[in-house]
C-alpha cells in the first residue's frame, strides 16, 4: 500500500522537534496522495511515545522499543529501519538532515537502491511539473534545497526512484497537530529477532554532549542585529535589549563575518530557520539569504536609518533611525516598565 513514512527521532523519551516537523509535512504529502502516514521510532524506555506521536495524524506507527537501540548506534537503527522499509514499500521517506538522519539516510538508500534528496527546505508533491514535462510520472516528491553554498535554489525530482527519500532541514517545517485525539495503530517491532550479533560491532565507550547554550529555533522573541550595528561592543546593546525582553540574540551573516557575534547565532538560509512571535531586526538590510530564515515571524519589528531598506516591506512595524539611538531608548523603557 502507497505511504509516506517519517522516521522519528527520540532524546529522553521525547520525540525531536524535527520529527514533529516531518511528521506535519509528512501528513500534507500523504493527504494530497490520499494514503496513510506511517511512522517508525526506535530508541528505550518507548512505553507511551505514541501519545505524542498520533496526534500529527499518523496512522501507523512502528516502535522498536530495547535498551539496545539507545544510544543511536547505525548498524541496529539501519537494519530495523530497512527492513520496515523493504516490507511496507512506502512511496516517500522523510528524514531530518541531522547527525542521524544524514548518517542513516545514505546507508538506506543505497540498501533500497533509490536517490536521496539531502537537506531540504521546500517539499511538495511534483505533479504540477508533470504536465509541463509531459511525462507520465504522478505522485512524486518535488523537493526544493539550497545549492552551491546557497546561491542557488534547486528544484529537484527523482524521476525513476522508489522510494523517493529525503532529507529536510531542522526548522523549515511548520509543526501542525492534525487531532489531539487521532487513533493510530502500533505495530510493535521484535527487536531480538531482527537485530544480529554483527549490528552490535561499534561499542560506544563514552558520549559527551556539548550545550551550545544557543536556542533560538524555541526562543519567543528574538533581537538580531546585522552589520549596521557596527562592532561587536555595540552588540553588547542588543544582548541586553533580549535579556530585558526574556529572548535570544541572533544576527545576519555579515555581522557573523565581521565578527560582531557568534557563527551559532546567524539566521538565515546558511544559518538556522527561526518562527519566533517577535523578531527584532537592527541594523538588517533584509536580504532574502536572510529573510528565508527568519520571515515566519509573528511579528517584524525593523530598526533602520535607511527607510528603503528592503526588510521594511516584510516588517510589521519600521523604527526609522539609528539604532545607537533608538536601542538605549528601548533598554531605558523596558527597564522603567
Ligand atoms: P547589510 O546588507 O550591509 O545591511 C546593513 C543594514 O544596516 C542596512 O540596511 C543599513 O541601512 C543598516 N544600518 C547601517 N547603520 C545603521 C544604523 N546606525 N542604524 C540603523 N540601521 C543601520 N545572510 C544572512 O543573514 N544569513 C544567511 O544565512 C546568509 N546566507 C547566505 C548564503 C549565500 C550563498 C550568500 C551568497 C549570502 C548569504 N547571506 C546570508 C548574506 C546576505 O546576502 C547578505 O549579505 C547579508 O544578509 C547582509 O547582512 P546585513 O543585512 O547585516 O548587512
Amino acid at each position: 500500500m502507497k505511504s509516506v513514512m517519517v522516521y522519528c527521532e527520540v532524546e529522553n523519551q521525547k520525540v525531536a522537534d524535527i520529527s514533529q516537523e516531518l511528521l506535519s509535512a509528512g501528513k500534507r504529502l500523504a493527504q494530497k496522495l490520499g494514503c496513510p502516514l506511517e511512522a517508525m521510532i526506535f530508541g528505550s524506555s518507548l512505553n507511551g511515545i505514541e501519545n505524542q506521536i498520533a496526534p500529527f495524524g499518523v496512522d501507523r506507527l512502528f516502535v522498536g522499543n530495547s535498551m539496545r537501540l539507545e544510544p543511536y548506534r547505525t548498524l541496529p537503527h539501519a537494519a530495523l529501519a530497512s527492513k520496515i522499509l523493504k516490507e511496507e514499500d512506502p512511496q516517500i521517506v522523510l528524514f531530518g538532515a541531522t547527525s542521524v538522519g544524514r548518517d542513516l539516510a545514505p546507508r538506506l538508500a543505497s540498501v533500497l537502491n533509490c536517490g536521496l534528496t539531502a537537506d531540504c527546505t521546500i517539499l511538495d508533491i511534483g505533479d504540477h511539473l508533470v504536465k509541463k514535462e509531459k511525462k507520465e510520472y504522478k505522485d512524486l516528491l518535488y523537493a526544493i534545497r539550497p545549492a552551491f553554498g546557497g546561491s542557488i535554489m534547486a528544484n529537484i525530482i527523482n524521476w525513476d526512484m522508489h522510494p523517493q527519500m529525503a532529507t529536510v532541514r531542522e526548522g523549515v517545517m511548520k509543526k501542525e497537530i492534525f487531532d489531539e485525539h487521532y487513533a493510530t495503530e502500533i505495530v510493535e517491532v521484535d527487536v531480538n529477532a531482527v537485530l544480529k550479533e554483527e549490528d552490535f560491532v561499534v561499542k560506544i565507550i563514552d558520549r559527551q554532549i556539548k550545550e551550545s547554550g544557543v536556542n533560538l529555533k524555541d526562543a519567543p522573541i528574538i533581537v538580531a542585529g546585522g552589520y549596521g550595528v557596527g562592532s561587536r561592543e555595540n552588540f553588547d546593546l542588543l544582548v541586553e535589549l533580549a535579556q530585558l525582553l526574556g529572548g535570544e540574540v541572533g544576527g545576519s551573516r555579515a555581522a557573523v563575518d565581521a565578527g560582531f557575534i557568534e557563527h551559532n547565532r546567524q539566521i538565515g538560509q546558511t544559518g538556522t530557520t527561526v518562527r519566533p512571535k517577535l523578531y527584532i531586526a537592527a541594523g538588517i538590510s533584509g536580504a532574502i539569504q536572510h529573510t528565508a530564515g527568519m520571515q515566519d515571524a509573528s511579528m517584524i519589528i525593523s530598526i533602520n536609518n535607511d527607510p528603503d531598506a528592503p526588510i521594511n516591506k516584510i516588517a510589521d512595524y519600521v523604527i526609522h533611525g539609528d539604532l545607537g539611538v533608538v536601542v538605549p531608548k528601548m533598554i531605558k523603557f523596558y527597564k522603567q516598565n
